[in-house]
């Protein structure tokens, strides 16, 4: 790894730090739960993260949020990074924009 994180580097470590499909509804209350926190962090307004401080920030939610579904996409074999390309290709389409072309071109083979 050169230091960057992708969305395929995360999902690899995360497959190795936590990867039990017999956990799978677990991973999805967690991630239930997460969304809630980031909600609940939102909305009240949590401060950010400082230095390395993240306890109790809006960032820790978010990366909890990420954690979790990274987590679910594994136990489906599902690669984020190589879908969201197609994802955005069909949702410019459907609202007539040019994002994809602008962020995206060349990435899907
Ligand atoms: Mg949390």
């Amino acid at each position: 790894m050169d230091g960057k994180i992708t969305i395929k580097h995360l999902q690899q470590y995360i497959k190795k730090k936590d990867f039990n499909p017999k956990e799978k509804h677990n991973y999805v209350l967690k991630f239930m739960e997460e969304s809630g926190e980031l909600a609940k962090a939102i909305l009240n307004k949590y401060p950010h993260a400082e230095g390395e401080n993240i306890k109790d920030t809006i960032e820790e939610e978010f990366c909890d949020v990420l954690f979790y579904l990274c987590a679910i996409a594994n136990l489906y074999d599902v690669d984020i990074e190589k879908w969201i390309p197609v994802k955005e290709r069909e949702t410019d389409k459907r609202y007539n924009t040019n994002y994809f072309n602008e962020f995206f071109k060349g990435t899907l083979k």
